[in-house]
Parts: C-alpha cells; structure tokens; sequence
C-alpha cells in the first residue's frame, strides 16, 4: 500500500483524555478511530492487524476441530430469562423492545446446538466464533484493553460426560498457549488459577504481565502457575510455595467448565436424560491487540511482532528533491509485492525525512528499509529492524534473497 493512498494521517499530539499507552499510540499512528469512551473504529492499519490475530485463533481453533459459526448480536430478552440472567449489569437492553446485545453466547448457542444434537453419536462438538460483543463496561478507560463493544472469540464445547469435558478442556489450554506465543506473548502470559464456577473449584485465566492490566497475580517461580487475587490465600496451590511474585496483569483469554450450568435451563440433555457437560473458552481479539502494543513499544512508537503486523516492510524514499530515487522506489516496491512481501510504501513527497522516519517508528512496522540518493549511490538500500538501533546497507541485486533469507 502507498502511504499517499491511505486516508488516514499520523497525529504528533496525544488523543487529550486517553490516559493509555495502546489508545495513545493506535490513535495517534491512525490504527483506530475513538467514537466514544470504549467504543473504537478500527482504521485500515489497526484492522489488517486485528484480522491478523483472528487468522492465528482461527487456525489453533479449527485444529481442535471446533467448527465456525456466527450468532446474532441482538438476543431476545426469552432466551436470557431461561437462565436468569437478563438483568445483569453487563447487558445493553433496547428500550422499549424484548431485545438485548449479545455480551456472550452460552443462552444462544445452547438452544442452538440442542436442535442438532440427536444423539449420542453426534458427541462431542464445539463451535466457535469470532464476533463483536457489547458490554456496558463502567471502568471503559484503558483504549482496547476495555471496550464497551469489542472483539471477542468464543468456543463453547458441548460432551456426554465430564471427563470427555476435562480432556477437550486440556487441549484448548494447550492452543491458547500456541495462540499466545505466536503473537510474542507467550513469555509473559501465565496460567492463572480464577474463581471456578459451579463445577470446577477454578477456572483458568490466560493473564499477561503489564501494568496497564487491572488485576493483581501471584505468580510461582516454580511450577510457573499463577492465582489471580481474587482467589488468592496464601501459597501456590499447585507446590505450596509462599515465595510467590506480585505482578499487575491483564486478562487476554478464560476457560471454563460450566458443566451443566446452562444446559440444564434448555433441558440439552444426553442419552440418559441429564443434561450434557458443558465448557466456555473466550479470547479477547481487539484486548490481546491492545496488550501486545502495552507491551511492545518504546518512546517512539509500537514496535510489532512480525506475526501481526500491518506490514512486514515499511519502505521510505527519501528523494532530497531529486527525481531520479522515486522511480527506484516504485521499482523496488514492485518487485517486493511481486516477491509476495506486504509493503507499506512511503512514496508522500510534501514530508520531511524527518516526519517520515519519525511516523515510521510511530506505526512500528518490523523492518524498514530506506531508498535514497545517498543508497542508490552505492546500489544499495539502508536496512533496519524497527528494534534495533544499527542499520546496515545491502545491495539492491541482493536485497529479496537476505529477505527471504531473514524470514526463514
Ligand atoms: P474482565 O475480568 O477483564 O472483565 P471477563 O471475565 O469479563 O474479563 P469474559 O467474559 O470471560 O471476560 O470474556 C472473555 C475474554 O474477552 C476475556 O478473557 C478478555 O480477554 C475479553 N474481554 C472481556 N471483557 C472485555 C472488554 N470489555 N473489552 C475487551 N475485551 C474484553
Ligand atoms: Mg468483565
């Protein structure tokens, strides 16, 4: 994409009122657009990422063999009094109408999956999705970390008996965790023991150290378990070792087996007439977004995981008003699309060097290569990885082969 093109434009100042990193730097590097507090737009360069994540989930999601749909965001107020929850502080309802915005799906997908499951051979099954969910958040004050509408994946498993649930439950703990250390996360996002519902004595909460997160957990060294405040009394529950770390995190993902907490209301029931076993798996799309700028940035900028990216290249011609560098420049921009790398071309002849190089570290894309006269003088182009300090000159005739070389 030439950045002539885009129609969005960096800000020098800081959004007034936005007191976080992610919403500070997304608004300013126009990645998203803020409408209202907790409500964003995401902007061409905000949403090639988040469709970038949704791609990863997807994948670890279908390699567990839940199967993708998509439920309505506007639930009739008869399904959430099933189960008791229609006046939850949660729910937006519309006025005047027996409707309200869906902030999860367990009252939609289990009617749902009751219609299609017949028997026992049809067991087990999951579906998930990947959808805008609504919650009247009052705290709505960390950007993406806190929306009020914002992007959700849910997973909801449906099996005969528990333990069909604790093993399936086993395995999507496990693709949480590729999910995480794909996006650069994995080092720093803990398993962390939560409040259980009414079948298990706990959840599990995928928590990321940063101190943007609002809870508080404990982390052991040892078994590398955390607990999350909330549950918290005294020693890892796991090894019993008092020598636990205190550390700010934000929760980007939860399991959770509800057993037949919802299955029972909807009379879902197996064989044998009880009701069927039932788990709950959410990742937050647009908040994992929001943690992987919290937590991968500097003075200048977002600096990103190659995974996600907007772009894998940003190239900048720095043409010193010299006519002979642009049309090197479209050339290489060319030839790198051609190679199938994603190119954010910095062709804008009315900036300076200076607010190019400076909006390049703001958006934070993981390489950047520079064409100028200077580089065109030696046949060559000045390469440098957004999080690193040295830059070094590589000949244009060799430039695709050591890319290409770099991303094995
Ligand atoms: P929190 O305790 O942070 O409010 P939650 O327990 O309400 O989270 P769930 O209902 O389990 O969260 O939702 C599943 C996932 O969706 C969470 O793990 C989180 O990553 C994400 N999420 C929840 N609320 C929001 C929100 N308001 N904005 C963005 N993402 C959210
Ligand atoms: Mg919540």
């Amino acid at each position: 994409m030439k950045q002539s093109h885009l129609f969005t434009k960096t800000q020098k100042e800081n959004p007034a009122g936005e007191i976080s990193i992610n919403a500070q730097y997304l608004i300013r590097a126009g990645f998203v657009d803020k409408l209202s507090s907790g409500i964003y737009t995401f902007l061409p360069l905000g949403l090639r990422v988040v469709k970038k994540i949704q791609d990863i989930v997807r994948n670890e999601m279908d390699a567990l063999g839940a199967q993708e749909i998509l439920m309505p965001s506007l639930h009739p107020k008869e399904n959430w009094e099933t189960t008791g929850r229609w006046d939850v502080e949660e729910m937006y309802k519309i006025d005047g109408e027996p409707y309200g915005l869906g902030w999860t799906h367990e009252e939609i997908v289990t009617p749902l999956l009751k219609k299609f499951i017949l028997s026992g051979k049809d067991l087990p099954k999951a579906v998930y999705q990947i959808q805008t969910k609504f919650r009247n958040e009052p705290r709505a004050k960390s950007g993406l970390l806190r929306g009020r509408e914002f992007v959700m994946k849910d997973l909801y498993s449906f099996h005969e008996n528990q333990d069909d649930l604790d093993d399936y439950y086993e395995q999507v703990k496990e693709a949480y965790f590729k999910v995480y250390n794909s996006l650069g996360l994995g080092e720093i996002t803990y398993l962390t023991l939560a409040s259980g519902g009414t079948f298990s004595k706990y959840s599990h909460e995928f928590q990321t150290i940063t101190n943007a997160g609002e809870d508080i957990i404990y982390i052991c060294p040892k078994c590398k378990l955390a607990t999350n405040k909330e549950v918290f009394d005294g020693k890892c529950p796991q090894c019993g070792s008092t020598n636990l770390e205190e550390k700010k995190a934000i929760e980007v993902g939860n399991i959770f087996k509800l057993g037949t907490k919802y299955t029972a209301p909807f009379a879902f029931n197996g064989q044998n007439g009880s009701p069927l076993v039932m788990g709950c798996y959410g990742i937050g799309i647009t908040r994992l977004l929001g943690t992987v700028v919290e937590t991968m940035n500097d003075t200048k900028g977002m600096i990103w995981p190659q995974s996600i990216a907007p772009f894998a290249i940003h190239l900048i011609q720095i043409d010193g008003g010299d006519e002979s560098v642009a049309p090197k420049g479209e050339e290489l921009y060319d030839i790198l699309q051609k190679e199938g790398f994603e190119v954010l071309y910095d062709n804008r002849g009315e900036k300076t060097v200076g607010e190019k190089l400076n909006d390049a570290d703001l958006i934070g894309i993981p390489l950047r290569i520079i064409i100028s006269k200077k580089t065109l003088a030696e046949d060559s182009v000045e390469l440098k990885e957004r999080k690193e300090e040295k830059s070094s000159l590589v000949k244009i005739k060799e430039l695709v082969n050591q890319l290409k070389e770099n991303a094995k």
